[in-house]
Parts: structure tokens; C-alpha cells; sequence
């Protein structure tokens, strides 16, 4: 039977990240914070943006599921066929491998349902992990009142409903799907993943009681199940480099040249994709900003296009005070004293890490999950400020002017205030008896409990 215990005989605990960088990198960080309170870890992972085993420790035991998804899926921002083709390939081989195994858990990503429902079968303990926030749990949970309702399918005439069960959510910041395939798709996706919760043995949560502490209470009344609220975890477990691109590290050194407070940094993350003219405009905002800005522009986030083919005009003026990278140190960036704000898609991993490094947001959601997370960053917690496009496509008016509320004076102060407070309400979580620490606790006791 294999692999069995840890060599101290220390319970092993299973985990299985979807293979997204905003997926993997809290579901690595969670492996390190168990591993650090002595459990011995199996990392399971898809040929698909596989981890690199050298920036893991020696002692994880990695395990390549083969998921036979075509490339050009994988490669797709098309998040749904993905993982509805992922759990097809993969529940049979994860089965296989688990009925071998011995281990104390499984924690997989919410959207494994099918590997999930494979742990429960074979009677391990299985865990799933939401790695975005627990309002967009919520909104998961709420799926089925809301078709009810007839606020989804969305259509242009509800966009500005509010959502009376959930507040302050308007429908425009649920599930914008207009195709009739692709929507059912989404719904078919969602109820195995809701199903698979409600079937596990607990959920663990990326995110903490300062912010979101009324829907972590929501959410565990309506599952009536152990829910773990343990965010943010790459504070738990700082050291980690779960990145799957080559960082650009000189971009620091550009920043310790800039004034304190001064930097805006521009990243719509790891997955979402802009067209020709939003880039083209995002540039000139930037540049007409006249703050300093540092960009990153990765290998895909154009369509149709790469960053060397914009004007050779526009190129000269970002020259002057912009730095462009393909990819960043993203944490090591936002803790940079030069920092003044952060032009975010509100992807769950930045806008958490932006809230621990105090960097007030200029919000520029794209889709999923970030709709719901720049709501709460702008109308809950107001510690960003959305830009607001005055016609129905993006100018480069619209970001210069949510640039220059952010970083100005009235407005962008109280906004930089509140983002202080709320650092510091998050960063006290995280300490010892706050209710983060407490409830790793109670995680670490409900795996070692039979
Ligand atoms: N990230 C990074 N370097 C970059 C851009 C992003 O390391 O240049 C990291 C960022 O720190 C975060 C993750 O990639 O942990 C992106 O996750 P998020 O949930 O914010 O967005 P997603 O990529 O899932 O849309």
C-alpha cells in the first residue's frame, strides 16, 4: 500500500490544486502551512501546469494525474469546458491512485468534484478548498434561488438589479453568460460543485473573519457543515514560490529608485485576456496618469496581438515613466514602499494580497469572481475605486480619472485611510488566538480526528 504515513508516521494529507496559478498558489500554501505543523504532504497535480518540484520541498511526494485535455483547452481563458473536461479525465486515474494510497485527508479545490466524490466513496476524508472569496461562495450556494428568482440568466434590461438575497451584489456582478450552451454549461458545473460540498466532510476558506465575516457565518449556516476560514494563506505561509512563470525580479530595483507612495501597478493576473483597444487605452491612461507605473504584460493577455506591436508613439511615452513586465513578484512589488496603488482585475489571490500590503485598488474587473470582489472593495470595505467607463468601452479618460481620484487628496485620502485600517484588522487575524490561527487549529484537530 503506498505511499504510506510520513516517515514519523505523521498523518499524510492529499491535495489536489486546479491548474491555475490562482489556484495552485493558495492550495501550495495550505500544504505548507500543514506541512509546518507536522503532517506529511502528497501534492496531486495534472500534466496541465504542472508545479516545479525544485521550488518544492524535498519531502512532498508529487503525483502526475495524465489529463489528457487538449492543449489548446488548457491554454483557453475558457475556464468552464476546462474543468468539466478535467474532472472527466481525471476522476478515474485520481480513484485508482487513492485506493492505493493511504492518507488521513483529501483537500481539493472546490471545482474537483468529481475527484471529491471519488475520497468520499473510498471513505477518505474529503475537504474542498474555495480559493475565492466567500461572498462568491455564496453567490455558488444561492444559484439555484436566483435562476428561481429570474435575476440569471442575466439579461441588459436586470443588469442593475440589486440582488435583494445577497447585498450589496447586483446582478450585474454574477454570472455574465449570454450563449444558452455555454450558460448551462456554467450551471451544470456549479450544481456538481455545490452538490460536492454539501456531501464533504467540511470547507476550507480562503478568507478571514475582518473582511468577510458575515458571509463565512452565512455559508456555515447554510451547510451546517465544520467551516475552516484560514486566509489569507499567503500570509500563513509567506515563503512560498508557487509561481508557474519566470518572475521579473529586476522590476524591484526600478522600484526602489521611485518616491514612497508614488508607483501604480497594473495586473490583470494570470488568466483574463484584453483586446487591442483596451490595451491601447489602459496604456495612454497610464501614461497620461503622470504617476510612475509599472505593467505587467504576459505572454497572452492580448488577443491577437502582442504588447512590441502598439504604436511606436504610444511606446515612447510609457518609456518615460512606465516599467513593462511579462511577469512579477507580485507580493514583493505590492510590499514595496514606492507602492501607491494597485490597478487590479480583483482576481481573490490580488485583492487579498493587496489588502495585507495596505496598497489601496483602482478596480477593473473582468469577469467571474471579480465582479463580486470589486463590489466589496469599493461598497463594503471602500478601499478601492472602480473605473468607471463613461461610455460603453473602455477610455483612456475613464482610467486617468479613477487614477487621479485614488491618488489624489479628499476622496483618495479617506480611501487610503480606510485601507490602512482594514490591513490591520486583516494582518490581526493571522495572530496567535485570532480567529485565522484558531481556525487551523480546529483544521489540524478535524483531520488527525477519526
Ligand atoms: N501574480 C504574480 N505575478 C504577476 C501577476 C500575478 O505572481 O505578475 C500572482 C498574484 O500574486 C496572485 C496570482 O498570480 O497570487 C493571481 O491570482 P488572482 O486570484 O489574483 O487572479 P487570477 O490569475 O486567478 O485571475
Amino acid at each position: 500500500m503506498k505511499p504510506s504515513n510520513g516517515p514519523c508516521g505523521c498523518p499524510r494529507v492529499l491535495l489536489f490544486p486546479l491548474p491555475y496559478q490562482g489556484h495552485i498558489n493558495p492550495m501550495l500554501r495550505l500544504a505548507a502551512a500543514l506541512h509546518a505543523r507536522g503532517f506529511a504532504i502528497t501534492v496531486v497535480h495534472t500534466e496541465t501546469r504542472a508545479p516545479d518540484r525544485r521550488k518544492l520541498p524535498v519531502e512532498y511526494e508529487l503525483v502526475t494525474i495524465r489529463d489528457g485535455v487538449p492543449p489548446e483547452l488548457a491554454e483557453s481563458d475558457d475556464v468552464v469546458p476546462f474543468v468539466l473536461a478535467l474532472n472527466r479525465s481525471c476522476a478515474a486515474p485520481f480513484r485508482e491512485y487513492l485506493a492505493g494510497a493511504r492518507v488521513a485527508c483529501v483537500v481539493a479545490d472546490v471545482d474537483w468534484f468529481a475527484p471529491l466524490a471519488a475520497a468520499r466513496d473510498l471513505g477518505v476524508k474529503a475537504l474542498p478548498l474555495m480559493t475565492s472569496s466567500a461572498a462568491k461562495f455564496r453567490v455558488y450556494l444561492a444559484f439555484p434561488i436566483l435562476e428561481e428568482k429570474g435575476y440569471l440568466p442575466i439579461r441588459e434590461s436586470n443588469l442593475d438589479t440589486e440582488v435583494k438575497e445577497l447585498p450589496p451584489l447586483l446582478v450585474r456582478d454574477l454570472h455574465h453568460e449570454k450563449d444558452t450552451t455555454r450558460y448551462h454549461a456554467y450551471a451544470d458545473l456549479l450544481s456538481h460543485m455545490v452538490a460536492g460540498v454539501r456531501q464533504s466532510s467540511g470547507l476550507i476558506l480562503n478568507t478571514l473573519d475582518a473582511i468577510e465575516g458575515t458571509d463565512i457565518a452565512n455559508i456555515y449556516r447554510d451547510i451546517s457543515l465544520p467551516v475552516f476560514a484560514i486566509g489569507p494563506l499567503h500570509i500563513l505561509s509567506p515563503s512560498v514560490d508557487s509561481s508557474l512563470l519566470l518572475q521579473d525580479r529586476s522590476c524591484l530595483e526600478w522600484l526602489d529608485a521611485q518616491p514612497p507612495g508614488s508607483v501604480i501597478y497594473a495586473s490583470l493576473g494570470s488568466l483574463m485576456s484584453i483586446d487591442v483597444h483596451e490595451l491601447t487605452e489602459m496604456a495612454w491612461g497610464l501614461a497620461g496618469s503622470k504617476h510612475p507605473f509599472l505593467w505587467v504584460v504576459r505572454q497572452g493577455l492580448v488577443h491577437g496581438c502582442e504588447f512590441s506591436e502598439v504604436s511606436n508613439e504610444l511606446q515612447e511615452e510609457i518609456r518615460d515613466r512606465g516599467r513593462i513586465v511579462s511577469w512579477a513578484p507580485q507580493q514583493e512589488v505590492l510590499k514595496h514602499p514606492a507602492m501607491g496603488a494597485f490597478l487590479t482585475h480583483c482576481g481573490w489571490n490580488s485583492t487579498l494580497e493587496s489588502i495585507l500590503e495596505g496598497v489601496p485598488m483602482i478596480c477593473r474587473p473582468l469577469g467571474g469572481d471579480q465582479l463580486c470582489n470589486a463590489r466589496y472593495v469599493c461598497e463594503v470595505w471602500k478601499v478601492g475605486i472602480r473605473v468607471v467607463e463613461v461610455e460603453n468601452q473602455l477610455t483612456r479618460g475613464d482610467v486617468q480619472v479613477a487614477i487621479e481620484r485614488l491618488m489624489g487628496q479628499n476622496e483618495g485620502e479617506e480611501v487610503r485611510e480606510r485601507m490602512i485600517d482594514l490591513r490591520d484588522a486583516a494582518a490581526k487575524c493571522t495572530s496567535k488566538g485570532e480567529s485565522t490561527d484558531v481556525s487551523l487549529q480546529r483544521l489540524v484537530d478535524f483531520i488527525v480526528s477519526t
